[in-house]
């Protein structure tokens, strides 16, 4: 054991873009805090990695710029940079035809995705969301409340394109139509940004202010076994015990169920066992220089697709160079025939930029990500009905993820569930010292 690891105020579990949060937050605050990572390098699904000087992230990533994890990063004195990108100009793909992607005023005049009924009915749905109140729909499902509110149909397929889009979801009948608002408010409100140098941009940045406070950042660190219950937790690590007065799980929610030892172990089994993950398929392409430089975004209408070239907003390749992500939005709990997919996927590339094989520099399939680890469902309240970051039964164990929470989604969500649970891990101490 470490001298710095000897006698802990927080144990994390977990390196990743929730953990190394929770870990900066609370050395800021001056806790004794490690994080165990166990890859190799840190960073999880936010990690960014380089081939023939292409930066690749693991699949599309976009930062809501007004979510909590721009925020968040921002009271740590990170600033994420990068460019939002454009959907002025992109396609919308319905039966294999590109047409105009209705993304403002002018392309929804132009477009012949709908005819002149659904165009009116697609403009005013759209101009109407940013003031839907999303709440007293959290328990509703988006194809339940999207029915009622755009009567065209191919405006509903758009609609539901757009909530794919901005919540990786390909669930309609499970997704809570309040959590799809509130995401869709988010996107039209402030965009999104791409970022210069991908996530892992943010990985370095979390993990740098977590040191600086004096936290001990440890990869190549698996946990094999957290104690908990009994005074102080202990946690296996390597083969060495730890010692720590809080544990904090940043973890898929089955990884965390399989570490935890004791009674306790039952509740995260059920919490895991009861989450339904949101996948994608992704093919990410480095292109030495795009075919056609203008077909930089397509969204499928009727096919659960994306493309979008991230070069266009951020700097991830050398200039000229394109960096291109492809990617199918899995249909919630079916099982995933990896060659059609890439076939589907290369499909779209050869509709959007056509020759863009004699480009190709670099290439990486990933037949099944998972995106975030739970779907908001409507059938629990939305938000509402994600666990944690307390855990119940357990004062000295929280969680943190995508999967946890009452905000937020995607990054967003693993972001605030850190920040929630650093603010209970502080009161919770500030309380036994008053005690004391
Ligand atoms: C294809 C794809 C696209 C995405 N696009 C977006 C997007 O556009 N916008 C957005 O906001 N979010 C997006 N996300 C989601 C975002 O990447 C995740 O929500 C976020 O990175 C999750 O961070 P985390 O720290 O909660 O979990 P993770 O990144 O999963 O971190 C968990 C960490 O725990 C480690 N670990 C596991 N077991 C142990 C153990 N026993 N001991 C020690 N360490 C362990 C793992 O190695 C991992 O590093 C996307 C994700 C994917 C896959």
């Amino acid at each position: 054991m470490t001298e710095e690891t000897s006698g802990l105020d927080v144990a994390i579990v977990g390196g990743g873009l929730g953990g190394l949060t929770a870990a900066a937050l609370l050395a800021r605050q001056g806790r004794r805090v490690a994080v165990f990572e166990k890859a190799p390098r840190l960073g999880g699904r936010g990690a960014t990695q380089v081939e023939s000087g292409y930066s690749f992230n693991l699949g599309p990533h976009a930062l809501y710029r007004a979510g909590d994890a721009i925020r968040i990063l921002r009271s740590l004195g990170i600033e994420p940079r990068g460019g939002m990108p454009s959907q002025v100009g992109g396609f919308a793909v319905r039966q294999g035809r590109k047409h105009a992607l209705p993304a403002g005023f002018l392309s929804l005049l132009s477009t012949d995705l709908l005819g002149v009924a659904g165009k009116i009915d697609a403009a005013r749905a759209l101009a109407g969301l940013p003031r839907v109140a999303a709440a007293p729909v959290d328990d509703v499902s988006w194809s339940d409340w999207c029915a009622g509110y755009a009567r065209d149909p191919i405006a509903r397929e758009l609609l539901t394109a757009i909530v794919r889009l901005s919540t990786y979801t390909n669930a309609p009948d499970q997704l809570s139509a309040g959590a799809a608002i509130r995401q869709l408010q988010l996107a039209l409100s402030e965009n999104v940004l791409y970022l210069d140098g991908g996530w892992q941009t943010m990985v370095d940045g979390l993990s740098e202010a977590a040191r600086a406070a004096g936290a001990e950042v440890r990869a190549s660190a698996r946990v094999d076994a957290v104690r908990v219950g009994s005074g102080r937790a202990r946690i296996e690590v390597d083969g060495e015990s730890v010692e720590a007065a809080k544990v904090i799980l940043a973890l898929p929610p089955k990884a965390a169920a399989d570490l935890v030892e004791g009674d306790v172990s039952t509740t995260l089994a059920e919490w895991a066992a009861a989450q339904q993950p949101v996948r994608a398929a992704c093919l990410d392409l480095g292109l030495k220089t795009l075919p056609r430089s203008r077909n930089v975004f397509a969204l499928g209408i009727d096919e659960p697709l994306y493309f979008s070239v991230h070069t266009a907003a951020a700097r991830l390749a050398e200039s000229g160079k394109a960096v291109v992500q492809v990617a199918k939005y899995l249909p919630v709990g079916e099982p995933v025939d990896a060659g059609s997919v890439e076939a589907e996927l290369e499909a779209l590339a050869d509709l959007v930029q056509p020759g863009w094989r004699d480009y190709l520099e670099e290439r990486r399939f990933l037949p099944e990500m998972v995106v975030t680890h739970a779907v908001v469902e409507a059938r629990r309240g939305g938000y509402a009905g994600r666990p944690g970051p307390a855990v119940p039964g357990a004062e000295d164990l929280f969680v943190v993820g995508d999967w946890v929470g009452a905000e937020g989604m995607l990054a967003d969500a693993s972001f605030a569930s850190a920040e929630r649970a650093a603010q209970l891990v502080l009161s919770a101490s500030d309380g036994s010292r008053r005690a004391a």
